[in-house]
């Protein structure tokens, strides 16, 4: 079941998606029946007790994201467990905001000397009891051993490198970035009327707040706007919004693209 949140549950609900993959599980033709989830830790409660026949619970989780208000983590996985589901972990690397550190926060776990940045953020996810596999998107062959390697002889994080990645948290809060993890359903799954490119711009916006270079505001003007809409062509139609797994408010971060990108204009 993609993608549950209140609104998606009731849509599911009314056209008893539930009922049909459980028949369709008794016939044999499915094997087993779980969910990915994205909003608060009472909806998920709510699908679970009207539902205790799914069987597995995949969640966002990473320790940016642990105690944040929006996602809620902690919350969401501690009733999963409540409901004594297994748990699968999406974006453990925060869309890779977690491997592309900051200097300070990279500096900080490259101390620990116990590996890549990446190995940090998926070995959180690990250490939590009842999580059944981290799912962690790889590009190359290099991350894909990283993650293999981290994983083959698990080892949960210790307790000095659970207070590394706090402080690598309390660093990332201070540079204030969009906590967009390009997931692109604001594009793929809504069909922007103005055709903005939105997880490209966040993720040039987060650039440009750390490294401050003049190389996004190039990229903005002759990439990602030469051939689609810029930030302030937003018409506020809010569909994008109503996709958002993260909940972003993408309609007044746009405003802020524009005011950062578009100043001569
Ligand atoms: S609110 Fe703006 S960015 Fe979002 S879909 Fe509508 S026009 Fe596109
Ligand atoms: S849907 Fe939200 S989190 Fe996903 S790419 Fe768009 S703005 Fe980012």
């Amino acid at each position: 079941m993609h993608s549950q949140n209140a609104s998606n549950f009731k849509h599911f609900k009314a056209c008893r998606a539930y009922e049909t993959a459980f028949e369709l599980k008794k016939e044999g033709k499915i094997r087993h029946v779980g969910l990915s989830f994205h909003d608060k830790a009472t909806v998920l409660d709510q699908i679970l007790t009207e539902y205790p026949e799914i069987e597995i619970v995949q969640i966002q989780f990473n320790y940016i994201d642990y105690e944040d208000d929006s996602v809620q983590s902690k919350k969401v996985y501690e009733v999963a467990r409540k409901h004594n589901k297994p748990l699968l972990v999406m974006e453990p690397v925060k869309g890779g905001h977690l491997v592309n550190l900051p200097d300070e926060a990279s500096e900080l776990l490259k101390s620990l000397k116990n590996g890549s940045n990446a190995s940090y953020a998926v070995r959180f996810a690990a250490s939590f009891e009842g999580m059944e596999m981290v799912l962690s998107g790889m590009s190359n062959m290099e991350q894909m051993e990283d993650n293999i390697s981290t994983m083959k002889d698990f080892k949960p994080l210790t307790g000095s490198e659970f207070d590394a990645v706090r402080k690598v948290k309390e660093i990332y809060a201070k540079l204030n970035t969009i906590p967009c993890t390009g997931c692109r359903y604001c594009v793929e799954e809504n069909h922007c009327p103005r055709d903005i490119l939105i997880s490209d711009m966040f993720s040039c916006m987060n650039k440009k707040q750390i490294f401050h270079s003049w190389n996004e505001d190039y990229y903005y003007e002759d990439v990602l706007t030469a051939d689609h809409g810029k930030a302030s062509d937003c018409i506020s139609c809010g569909g994008c919004e109503r996709v958002c797994p993260q909940h972003l408010p993408i309609r007044k971060l746009l405003k802020d693209v524009a005011a950062e990108f578009e100043k001569g204009e």
